[in-house]
């Protein structure tokens, strides 16, 4: 799969993208991530990339020539139009489960706005999809782009170390991951859960499965409604519910 940052700031990208699990990757061609800095692409003689807005208000908006001949050079160069994703705190929130379509797509490309956000021109002629990363605003759209490769990135078989590594984890399944120990056995009076050190690996699933269902009952009992879950977890969540609520009762007694 290839992925490549249409931004302002390329270095600050590139930072992040060469370090740990997606450095890793890129240098064993699992995945290619590249950036592309718009600026290269201006007509302007001064190198300029924005302009003030029309209508008057405060900030720069990104101009039209220089977003439009960086996508254009891309498609020339790759051979092909990629599935272009504009990054704005307007478009649909990312999700584990769009991550996963996205990673299955052979080429896309995320396109960074800057300062007040971009001439809603070249959106008009050139954006296929807008995703957010949160209902909050950021300065740029780096870090929203980064976000969403790291996410498609380690959808990628061979990005870790297997399968297992993303299909028990949180939101995959609708359902939040079990807690996690390492050594030491005992740490400042707390010890890991003994069925994790019995080597008993049926106990230990069916305990991992408990964990993961009580978390996403307490954390987040919305995701449940989304969860394929079976007979024996409805049964357990139920079980978890009517204790629970005798608590409560307890409490309100003394
Ligand atoms: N004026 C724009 C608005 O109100 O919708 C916000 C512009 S923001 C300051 C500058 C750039 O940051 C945007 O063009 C977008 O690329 C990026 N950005 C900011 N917040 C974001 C978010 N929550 N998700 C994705 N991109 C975001």
């Amino acid at each position: 799969m290839r992925i490549d940052i249409l931004t302002l700031f390329p270095q600050m990208c590139e930072n992040v993208l060469k370090e740990s699990i997606i450095g890793r990757a890129r240098e064993r061609g699992l995945i290619e991530i590249s950036c592309r800095d718009i600026r290269e692409y201006t007509a302007d003689k001064h190198r300029r990339v924005d302009d003030t807005p029309y209508g008057g208000g405060m900030g720069m908006v990104m101009q039209t020539q220089p977003i439009y001949d960086c996508f254009k050079s891309l498609c020339e160069d790759s051979g092909r139009r990629p599935h272009l994703i504009y990054m704005s705190p307007q478009g649909k929130t990312l999700t584990q489960k769009r991550a996963i379509e996205l990673s299955r797509f052979e080429h896309i490309a995320l396109l960074c706005g800057h300062y007040e956000g971009v001439d809603e021109r070249v959106l008009e002629e050139i954006v296929d999809e807008e995703i957010s990363v949160g209902d909050y605003v950021l300065t740029g759209g780096e870090l929203p782009a980064l976000v969403l490769a790291d996410c498609v990135a380690r959808m990628i078989p061979g990005v870790l170390s297997g399968e297992e590594a993303f299909t028990n984890e949180s939101h995959f399944s609708s359902l939040l991951e079990y807690p996690q120990y390492t050594r030491p056995v005992e740490w400042r009076g707390r010890e890991v859960p003994e069925v994790l050190l019995s080597g008993h690996h049926a106990n230990i699933e069916k305990w991992r499965r408990e964990q993961s269902l009580k978390r996403t009952l307490e954390k987040r009992p919305e995701m449940l409604e989304k969860a394929d879950l079976t007979r024996e977890d409805r049964k357990y969540l139920d079980r978890l519910i009517k204790e629970k609520e005798e608590e409560k009762k307890r409490k309100e007694e003394q």
